[in-house]
């Protein structure tokens, strides 16, 4: 991108997601890695970028410097230490409050600010309220989505869902990361404001160079076991329950089937609690033999045990966009996912892996099957979503697109201040 003269600074608010912390534990995902990368990324084509955040431990440092012109700063706004999202809302005003030191002390302006998540929305708004910035808007998940698949819908949904529709009602422009999310939104939040549809993507240099065999014997992992991978967090709506019980029906249980569940989980906390359960469901199937739980991936070893995969499953109730797909295309192995939103976009049925309904272990059953019994088609299915990743889901490409957008979005002149948000 040709940007003359001194960089134009931006804004990436990230209230519950930081872009500087491990990635795999609870509530700790496709949003924060989603803000790191796009944050790098842009820094690398002329943007100087700093990203907000909440600082929810005391030893946790206030500037986290990424790359010369990317950096995350934790501003503090309520108790520094972790607090579910949906507990997040009330200490907002003081995430501004504190925002607005930090550009009081520093002397820097940002003429535009993307926000990620509904709550970083309210931070948006309210500073377009009070300053005039411009607002690009990316869900990562939606309300009026989310509690369709829910029973206990949480107190401040009310809030949350009257959030997300004047956010999109308002904000410049909304990123939705595939088509399936722009119908949702569309269908369920409001027909006004402007979307694009602009992907998530994934570092095509981090996956996909080292060939199954060589990631197996880096594990440790037999070279003739069949693999099947789940990457995520330990959340019930994930459907991790699905993929155990697929592969407590396989025709395949007893050719050296593994499954290999990963992620990250703390003792107590509800991710920690998800995974017991999960095991517990293993040691009732009887499939304790076959199961493995690595715990948390990162940097070292999340790369090999995709390339060490037959079949990466993602069977989620719902997934706006779903990164651990498009990693596991990038890394040659491929996908069994649930038919529902992102996942429709990305898995291409039969070319890059097969879609199953959710919740449906049958269906998951067959589908892994299909892949497992057939190496060569599995070699094909990977090498397709290789090509496919690629092609339409790197970093650079997705950071390219969206600078496109910040630069049309600067271009019309700011207005005053907005009157009021509700
Ligand atoms: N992840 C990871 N280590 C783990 C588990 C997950 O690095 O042990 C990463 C995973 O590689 C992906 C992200 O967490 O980049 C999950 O994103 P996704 O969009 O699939 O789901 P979300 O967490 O946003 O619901």
């Amino acid at each position: 991108m040709a940007i003359s003269g001194q960089r134009p600074r931006i804004a990436l608010i990230s209230v519950h997601g930081d872009p500087a912390i491990e990635i795999g534990k609870e509530e700790a995902g496709g949003q924060n890695v989603y803000v790191r990368n796009v944050g790098e990324a842009l820094s690398r084509q002329g943007w100087q970028v700093d990203m907000f955040t909440r600082r929810s431990d005391a030893d946790q440092p206030e500037i986290v410097q990424h790359t010369p012109h990317c950096r995350t700063i934790r501003l503090t706004a309520g108790p520094q230490k972790f607090i579910p999202r949906d507990e997040l809302f009330g200490y907002l005003p003081e995430f501004v409050e504190a925002l607005q030191q930090f550009q009081a002390d520093s002397g820097f302006q940002y003429d535009l600010v993307h926000t990620n998540y509904w709550l970083s929305s309210w931070v948006g708004m309210t500073l377009k309220k009070l300053q005039g910035v411009k607002q690009i808007h990316t869900y990562h998940s939606l309300g009026a989505v989310k509690y369709q698949s829910i029973s206990a819908i949480p107190m401040i949904a009310k809030t949350r869902l009257a959030t997300e529709k004047l956010c999109l009602e308002t904000a410049e422009r909304i990123v939705a990361t595939s088509p399936q999310e722009k119908d949702h939104m569309r269908s369920l939040v409001s027909t006004h404001g402007s979307i694009d549809i602009i992907p998530c993507g994934t570092d095509t240099r981090r996956f996909g160079h080292i060939s199954r065999i060589e990631a197996r014997r880096a594990l440790g992992l037999e070279q003739d076991a069949k693999i099947v991978l789940y990457v995520g967090r330990f959340d019930r709506r994930k459907g991790i329950e699905t993929l155990v019980r697929a592969v407590g029906q396989s025709q395949l249980k007893d050719q050296n089937l593994k499954l290999i569940i990963g992620g990250g989980s703390r003792p107590g906390q509800s991710d920690g609690m998800e995974r017991e359960r999960i095991e517990g469901i293993v040691n009732e199937l009887g499939l304790q033999d076959i199961t493995l739980f690595p715990g948390r991936l990162g940097v070292e070893n999340l790369h090999l045990y995709y390339a060490a995969a037959d079949v990466s499953v993602v069977p989620s109730h719902y997934e706006p966009f779903g990164l651990v797909a498009i990693e596991a295309m990038a890394s040659g192995t491929p996908v069994v996912a649930s038919d529902v939103g992102g996942l429709q976009f990305t898995v291409i049925p039969e070319i890059t892996g097969l879609l199953a309904p959710a919740k449906d272990d049958a269906a998951f059953a067959k589908a892994i099957d299909r892949i497992l019994a057939d190496p060569n088609w599995r070699d094909q299915l990977g090498q397709a979503g290789r090509d496919r990743v690629e092609k339409m889901f790197s970093w650079d490409g997705v950071a390219a697109q969206l600078g496109k957008v910040y630069q049309q979005v600067l271009k019309v002149p700011t207005k005053a201040p907005a009157a009021a948000i509700a």
